[in-house]
Parts: C-alpha cells; sequence; structure tokens
C-alpha cells in the first residue's frame, strides 16, 4: 500500500536542502538516492521505516534503483549516524545529530512511535544513573522499549 506524498512543494525543498546538508556534514557523496531515503525519513519523522517501507515510498520519485544499492545506502546511513537500526531492518531518522553523548531513543509499543532525548542534562543524569556503566561509540544508540505519555494518559 502506497502512502500519500503529503509534504508541500517549499517544504520538499527544504527537506531537499537540508539532506544535502546532512551529507556535505558527515563527508558523504551526494547522491540522488541517499537524498531521496533522508527526504523519505523526514517526511515520516518518528516512524521508523523498514527496507520495503522504503522501496514502497520511493517507487514514485525514483526509477532505477534495485533493493540491494537501497540496502547498501541504509547501511552506510546508519554507520554514518544519520539513522539509527532500531530493530533488525527497521530505521529511524536521528533527530539530534550531536556526537558528544550516546543517543538515547524511546521506543513506545503502543503507537510504536520513537523519540529521541536531546536535552543534554537528561541524557547526563541518565548516564549518571548507570553508574559508570559505558557505552562505547556515538553510532550505538540505547534503546528504551515502553509506554509514551499520550498512550499513558490513554490508559
Ligand atoms: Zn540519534
Ligand atoms: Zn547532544
Ligand atoms: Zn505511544
Amino acid at each position: 500500500m502506497k502512502q500519500k506524498n503529503t509534504a508541500t512543494t517549499s517544504q520538499k525543498q527544504d527537506f531537499i536542502t537540508l539532506a544535502n546538508n546532512i551529507l556535505d556534514q558527515h563527508k558523504l557523496k551526494k547522491t540522488a538516492l541517499r537524498r531521496s531515503i533522508i527526504y523519505t525519513f523526514m517526511e515520516n519523522k518518528s516512524k521508523s521505516l523498514t527496507q520495503a517501507n522504503l522501496i514502497d515510498h520511493l517507487s514514485d520519485m525514483i526509477t532505477a534503483f534495485d533493493r540491494a544499492s537501497i540496502y547498501r545506502n541504509l547501511a552506510h546511513l546508519k554507520d554514518a549516524g544519520i539513522l539509527h537500526e532500531v530493530e533488525a531492518n527497521n530505521y529511524v531518522f536521528c533527530s539530534h545529530d550531536c556526537s558528544s553523548h550516546a543517543h538515547l531513543l524511546l521506543y513506545c509499543q503502543k503507537c510504536n512511535k520513537h523519540s529521541e532525548v536531546k536535552d543534554h542534562n537528561k541524557i547526563s543524569n541518565f548516564m549518571t544513573a548507570l553508574d559508570g556503566f559505558k557505552f562505547y561509540g556515538k553510532k550505538k544508540p540505547i534503546f528504551l522499549k515502553g509506554v509514551c505519555k499520550p498512550c499513558t494518559a490513554k490508559m
């Protein structure tokens, strides 16, 4: 099932500019496919996407691509820290491009949304609570599964 592209033309232009900046910042080659992958993640915000979801989304935008190159590019973007792999072959866009701490992602098991903790004080309090337990490598996020605030309110 294809989802409708809801971004307006100016939003789309912003996303493309942003995607180019992100690729530049990470010193990655700017290719149409990479731009489109980043664009699709931005458009879907907190939702996680699998390789199959991406192929479905991109089928409108790109004509000549194969599954293998999507998969390769997902791996590149993950290695660069642009995407986080929340489960096997299930990715979210990193919404806090920062390399000074481990990335902390909260996953809601009710609505399947992910959010990233961006407040440095909260992150450092959390790390302190772990009492010296270290996470090496800025590209290795910490995932916490539970129920988000809006979903808790509905329970
Ligand atoms: Zn992140
Ligand atoms: Zn940060
Ligand atoms: Zn939720």
